[in-house]
């Protein structure tokens, strides 16, 4: 297809019906496209697709990240290396029929990009924008400012922010899209809401002295923020000399400094500020939320994943067989409880379980057995994450292998500059070599959303350790009760919604709002005495347990009762 003409006739197909605009810094389209780190480019992924699922309306707006995020490799010493993880956009897109410009550092940027269709399970389709200035018309300097993912300084990544926002805006205005909420995955896109002001700007005679020339709480209609960070620090903040040498006098610095932040531009200030609903992503981080922005009214809908992309073929197949239509309505799990009997529920397991086993066997030369049950990690590897809370009494850890044996599977990155979760990767890796002659331990290099689905579906238990209260939701553990496997996790995120102690899973520590001394003990007694002897001793009621995973967790915590709520409570208001 040639340049610029390709997506014309492809659009037709959205830009009759209002839709909703969603903006995220980090998408996971697939996982052969590596534009995405973590929860976030995950959760942002899993919308979509159920928006496609439910033909919700709705259009994605993302950067190109051509250059990716990394691929990981680990050296003999358990060191992170990070390749690159390039990809081409013609291969998997439509190029724009559009480019407009943005303002930097006093010049034009210019900004074009491609159309992902994403494909729902059933019939509906969704348009994804990936907006990209690798373009000859712009300067070498310009080109890869949306390469990389979470790559570059702080002026790389204001520059990131301004095409985004400012960028897709104007780009989904060029397109003929018309836009009836914007909804911010985050605070790394709330620029989209200067520019909309620029749009609804009060005529300059009817503006008084000391009066805002901009119609604020009209703009705040159009547009809806979702936080996900429950530390201060966590929010991308950025100097005002930055800003002014940046985006110059895109709009003056008395409304920034209301809208943003005194002393900073703080996007999270200025989402809430530009925003008329703001969400949580689960009712303690919005309690969290509300305690860190006293003053704004902060709603809770707590994440969900999406049914069919996190279900293993095995489990595919028996809801397909005994609940028909799960995947539109996974409200229909609740059933599995009486409906799927133990027997078909334990093969099914198996079956993930051998795969699992398989892939740990080519990718880490290493022969676990299906007999024993394994105990799961698998996430972005950094510090608040504890990965390392297991090993935090290895006596006792190898006592209790003594008794009852299990055995380990780690996964995660950290991010290049993470130095302290570079570490933990390292020690875990130590940990392989330390425990070796009593635990099999396997590492799997590369954690993707492929490796994600083999190891929530393969292991017996799912393990979640963060340090509270900085798990906003935390979604992995959703995935692995859609394959039937109990979490056993710090009640933290969706966890405390989740969690109904030994139904659907085990809670680690207590339930206060933060950290405790106690909970490399309270693993310890859980495992102990009351996680492993069932599966040894009891293997009904342990099924029992795989079951209420199924009906009491994922039947809720799915993408598909989020959007649903979005579009209820949010879109539509
Ligand atoms: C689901 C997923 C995550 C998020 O995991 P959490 O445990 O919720 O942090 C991160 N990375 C990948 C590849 C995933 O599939």
């Amino acid at each position: 297809m040639k340049p610029f003409e390709g997506s014309t006739k492809l659009l037709d197909e959205f830009i009759h019906e209002e839709r909703i605009a969603y903006f995220s810094m980090e998408i996971a389209l697939t996982n052969e496209i590596p534009t995405y780190s973590g929860g976030l480019g995950i959760l942002a992924g899993d919308t979509v697709r159920s928006a496609a699922d439910l033909e919700i309306p709705l259009v994605g707006v993302s950067l190109a990240s051509r250059a990716g995020y990394f691929h990981q490799e680990i050296d003999d010493l358990g060191r992170q290396m990070e390749q690159p993880a390039t990809w081409d956009p013609a291969d998997w897109a439509v190029p724009l029929s559009a480019k407009i410009a943005v303002p930097l550092e006093g010049r034009l940027v210019w900004v074009g990009g491609w159309l992902y269709i994403l494909p729902g399970h059933m019939n509906g389709r969704q348009p994804v924008i990936l907006l990209d200035t690798d373009l000859d018309d712009n300067q070498d300097e310009d080109r890869p400012i949306t390469h990389y993912l979470y790559g570059g300084d702080e002026t790389y990544r204001l520059k990131q922010e301004i095409v985004l926002g400012i960028g897709g805006i104007r780009m989904l205005q060029a397109l003929g899209f018309e836009i009836r909420q914007h909804h911010m995955n985050e605070g790394h896109s709330a620029l989209l809401a200067l520019e909309l002001l620029h749009r609804h700007a009060y005529p300059s005679e009817d503006v008084r002295p000391g009066e805002s020339p901009f119609n604020i709480p009209y703009v705040r209609e159009l547009c809806s923020f979702t936080t996900h960070t429950p530390l201060q620090a966590g929010h991308d903040q950025f100097s005002y000399d930055l800003v002014q040498r940046v985006l110059g006098d895109y709009i003056s610095f008395d409304t920034l400094k209301q809208l943003a932040g005194e002393s900073h531009l703080n996007m999270s200030q200025l989402a809430l500020n530009l925003s008329e609903y703001i969400n949580g992503v689960a009712k303690r981080h919005a309690e969290v939320s509300r305690k860190m922005y006293p003053g704004y009214r902060i709603h809770a809908v707590t994440n969900g994943v999406h049914p069919f992309t996190w279900t293993s073929n095995s489990f595919v197949e028996l809801y397909d067989a005994y609940l028909e239509g799960w995947c539109h309505e996974p409200e229909l799990l609740v059933r599995a409880e009486c409906c799927i009997p133990d027997e078909s529920i334990w093969k099914a397991h198996c079956q993930a379980k051998q795969k699992l086993i398989e892939k740990i066997g080519t990718d880490c030369r290493l022969t676990l057995d299906p007999e024993v049950p394994i105990l799961g990690f698998g996430r972005r590897m950094t510090a608040y994450k504890r990965p390392d809370l297991l090993f935090g009494d290895l006596s006792r850890l190898e006592s209790i292998a003594r008794q009852w044996p299990f055995q380990l599977v780690f996964s995660g990155k950290a991010h290049p500059r993470d130095n302290e979760g570079k570490k933990l990767i390292q020690s875990i890796h130590s940990h392989i070599r330390q425990l070796a002659h009593i635990i099999p331990i396997a590492f799997l290099p590369d954690y993707d959303m492929e490796i994600a689905l083999k190891m929530v579906a393969g292991v017996d238990v799912w393990l979640n350790t963060p340090l509270r209260p900085q798990e906003a939701s935390g979604t992995s553990g959703m995935k692995a009760a859609f394959n039937g496997v109990p979490n056993l996790s710090v009640l933290d995120g969706w966890w405390i919604e989740g969690c109904i102690e030994g139904i659907t899973g085990w809670s680690i520590g207590d339930n206060s709002e933060s950290a405790s001394e106690g909970d490399v003990q309270s693993l310890y007694d859980k495992l102990e005495n009351t996680v492993l002897p069932l599966y040894y001793r009891d293997r009904r009621g342990w099924i029992q347990v795989m079951k209420g995973a199924i009906s009491k967790n994922a039947s809720f915590f799915n993408s598909h009762r989020m959007m649903r709520r979005y579009v209820c409570e949010t879109y539509i208001r």
